[in-house]
């Protein structure tokens, strides 16, 4: 059977990004676009729960077979896989704009990704630059990237969740980890043409990256390929506490059971 791939994204289904991803997604299989009905950035994984959720077919350029969502990206996936027989692969982007660092937990391309996984479908998510003068990224030169990168990613199936970062003129291609220890939101006040304060949610640029971090590679005009995972529980801080004497009334029985065996095991060791 044909690898069945379903594609979504959060700039809407008449983005030009969707279809670049949509084509390359072609040479790998039958390809089922669903997207929201209009932009839908910065929504991360939001679901809508408080009303009905509707689709509908949509005519796309490279006759693919497209549904717009009243929803969120998230929604999309999920719509897409109950409605799909059976879905090997979610794909989300190409965005307009990079998901790198810690703005990837607003991300509603990286959330759709997010959202496969959670179903237990792989999600690989597609972003590229946006220059300032709002054009649209040259999608024909940055497929062969795309490509690539998806092709290498098809041969990794153990990888649930990736998230990929396309500058815009590559140079290579590099694996690499999320940078987590700088983050650019930042709020900016202003006023409204009748004096009122307003304000933006922004981004602020960032400097000096992390080497081998997403946006060391991308500011190098590298694609970045960072798998990543959904348990966000801090293991280190977590062992540190359940090693503290006082941590005895909180812990699980499991870790209790675990205890007594390991002091059994020193035990028998000293004698
Ligand atoms: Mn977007």
């Amino acid at each position: 059977m044909k690898r069945r791939i379903l594609v979504s994204n959060d700039d809407g289904i008449y983005s030009p990004g969707i279809a670049a991803l949509a084509r390359v997604a072609s040479r790998f299989g039958e390809v089922r676009i669903i997207a929201p009905d209009v932009e839908q950035s910065s929504m991360s994984a939001a679901i809508t729960s408080s009303r009905p959720l509707r689709y509908r077919h949509t005519v796309l350029p490279g006759g693919f077979e497209a549904y717009r969502v009243n929803g969120t990206p998230s929604d999309c996936v999920a719509l897409g896989v109950h409605q799909w027989s059976h879905v090997d692969i979610v794909l989300s982007g190409i965005n307009l704009g990079p998901n790198l660092g810690s703005a990837c937990w607003h991300s509603g391309t990286l959330a759709a990704a997010k959202q496969a996984a959670l179903f237990g479908v792989r999600g690989i998510a597609f972003s590229t630059a946006v220059n300032l003068q709002e054009q649209d990224p040259d999608f024909a030169s940055l497929e062969p990237f795309v490509e690539q990168v998806l092709k290498q990613l098809l041969d990794e199936p153990s990888m649930c969740l990736v998230n990929v970062n396309v500058p815009e003129k590559p140079k290579g291609i590099r694996w690499t980890h999320q940078a987590v220890k700088k983050y650019d939101g930042e709020i900016v006040s202003g006023k409204d043409p009748y004096q009122r304060p307003i304000f933006w949610f922004t981004v602020k640029p960032l400097e000096a990256e992390e080497e081998g971090t997403d946006r060391w590679a991308f500011a190098r005009q590298f694609v970045s390929i960072t798998p990543l995972r959904l348990d966000l529980t801090d293991e280190k801080e977590l062992a540190r506490i359940l090693a503290l004497p006082r941590a005895e009334d909180w812990v699980t029985p499991r870790v209790k059971r675990a205890r007594r065996t390991s002091a059994k095991s020193r035990s028998k060791k000293q004698r």
